[in-house]
């Protein structure tokens, strides 16, 4: 029997989990409440007395360590008398957490007795943030990763390097602060500068309050195009040596590296080693989307190049460049991962096999990768991953270049349908994108987020696709409204 006084647990929880069972009554949490662990959860369980404003102590709620349950796979009892937790690692534990406090966060703490039994569909379920076109506040990073983990998004993908500024603090190149680090506003008269670098102690915090939320940072350094705030600090990396702008305009602009100069991969080396040194999960994304090679056909140290290394066409100095950098990740103990134009000028030297393509152009960079070998993330404009497009084609919307519909990543999927098995079995899942162009707040951040994410969280988690995704709209807006999350509240198409 359901009274309007005891919702049940399958009305609250978003994403939507795989197996849930209703009980007879409910837990009430409270201040008194006590928190248990077993050893491998003990971290976590300091976590969620933090978390759910209980003390550590007694079993009243419970992480009991399960060693056959899968990887990200936990089950959680909730009777009048008891919580527990049960999950084979830290990762799966937090899930549970997170259905914890996602119960008593709608419900005034009162959570429905019931009994989930829960995994995810796909191990990479993430969300970029472009941190260069405008900057955004550690804060406001901490706030989202948060948000995303709740819901079980487990990869922040920071974009850190572009054209309109570099945001890692790399050492003994003293000009990425002083010049590629901030930009002239131009729409200004009186010569005002936009932007600043992070601190090391900036991107140790965000990855400590990501590790604690079970999630993996990705940095992204730029290569070979989208480089004109670098060459703004150090012309001498790009074909024409200069002068160069920090750019305060956006767009896709030919000035790219220098592929003929061997300094440009010696402060390569340098950059990618210190930022594994820097950022201590396995993945460094390179880039590679939208490099132009006009340059590289006027440039005579880039001819020089394709001659001595017996390349037919500039498009090859692209895969060329990417080899390079990639092996620099490997040295560093690291997987690259590219956007999908490294598949550009490969068909006579292929790409390093470990590098994880990312499809943002479509789909179809990311079938032609999988069904090459390579392991793929899908982030695919196409259909509703571009978090930064409008959520419908009017005007009065914000938003840049295009539409993403709540239909739309309602109803994604990362496996395209004409995907055999093995290719299948080559996709890690998806994440949404939210460039920032015109993003210049937090509030516009959120607004064009949520409840995007949302809805991809559950599709990576358990798809469920538009019908019963966008029956949720009430209920994603209620997160918004307790997690204190602008969010649009518009049609669905
Ligand atoms: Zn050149």
């Amino acid at each position: 029997m359901n009274t309007h006084q005891s919702p049940r647990a399958l009305d609250l929880l978003f994403p939507t989990p795989l197996h849930i069972e209703e009980r007879e009554g409910s837990y009430r949490l409270h201040h008194t409440t006590t928190i248990a662990a077993s050893p491998p959860f003990e971290t976590l369980a300091d976590t969620a007395a933090q978390l759910l404003g209980c003390k550590r102590g007694g079993e009243d709620i419970l992480f009991k360590h399960e060693p056959n349950l899968e990887d990200e796979e936990y089950r959680l009892t909730i009777s009048k008398v008891q919580i527990v937790v049960a999950a084979a690692t830290v990762r799966g534990a937090f899930h549970g957490l997170s259905a914890v406090r996602k119960l008593a966060l709608l419900n005034d703490n009162i959570l429905p007795a019931c009994k989930v039994s829960d995994k995810p569909a796909f191990v990479w379920r993430g969300f970029m943030l472009d941190c260069v076109r405008h900057f955004f506040s550690v804060d406001f990073i901490i706030k989202l990763i948060d948000v995303a983990s709740l819901f079980g998004m487990n990869r922040f993908h920071w974009h850190l390097t572009d054209d309109q500024g570099w945001r890692i603090p790399i050492d003994g190149w003293p000009r990425l602060k002083e010049v590629a680090s901030k930009r002239t506003e131009l729409q200004y008269l009186d010569g005002r500068t936009y932007g600043r670098m992070y601190t090391k102690e900036e991107i140790a915090r965000v990855q400590q309050h990501a590790h604690s939320r079970q999630m993996l940072v990705i940095p992204e350094v730029e290569t070979p195009g989208h480089v004109s705030a670098l060459l703004a600090a150090y012309p001498e990396f790009g074909c024409s040596g200069g002068p160069y702008e920090v750019q305060d305009r956006w767009g896709i602009f030919d000035e790219v590296l220098c592929a003929g100069n061997d300094a440009v991969l010696d402060f390569f080396d340098d950059v990618i080693a210190q930022v594994a040194a820097l950022f201590s999960d396995p993945y460094i994304h390179i880039g590679g989307d939208e490099c132009p090679q006009a340059e590289w056909e006027r440039c005579p140290k880039c001819q020089e190049r394709m001659k001595k290394e017996g390349l037919s066409a500039e498009r090859q100095l692209q895969s060329w460049l990417t080899s390079k950098i990639s092996a620099m990740v490997h040295a560093r103990g690291k997987r690259p991962i590219g956007w999908d134009e490294v598949l550009d000028g490969t068909e006579e030297m292929g790409l390093p096999q470990d590098l994880i393509v990312q499809s943002w152009q479509g789909v179809r960079g990311g079938i032609e990768a999988s069904r090459r070998g390579h392991q793929v993330i899908m982030s695919p404009n196409t259909q509703g991953c571009y978090f930064d497009y409008r959520h419908l084609d009017s005007a009065e919307e914000m938003g840049n270049l295009g539409v993403s519909t709540l239909h739309q990543v309602a109803s994604f999927t990362p496996i395209p349908a004409d995907l055999d098995e093995d290719a299948k079995r080559m996709v890690l899942g998806a994440q949404g994108n939210l460039w920032t162009e015109r993003v210049l707040s937090s509030r516009q951040a959120e607004y064009l987020l949520f409840p995007r994410l949302f809805l991809l969280a559950q599709q990576l988690w358990n798809p469920q696709g538009p019908e019963k995704n966008l029956a949720k709209l009430d209920l994603l807006e209620r997160y918004c409204a307790h997690l204190d999350l602008s969010c649009y509240r518009g049609r669905s198409k």
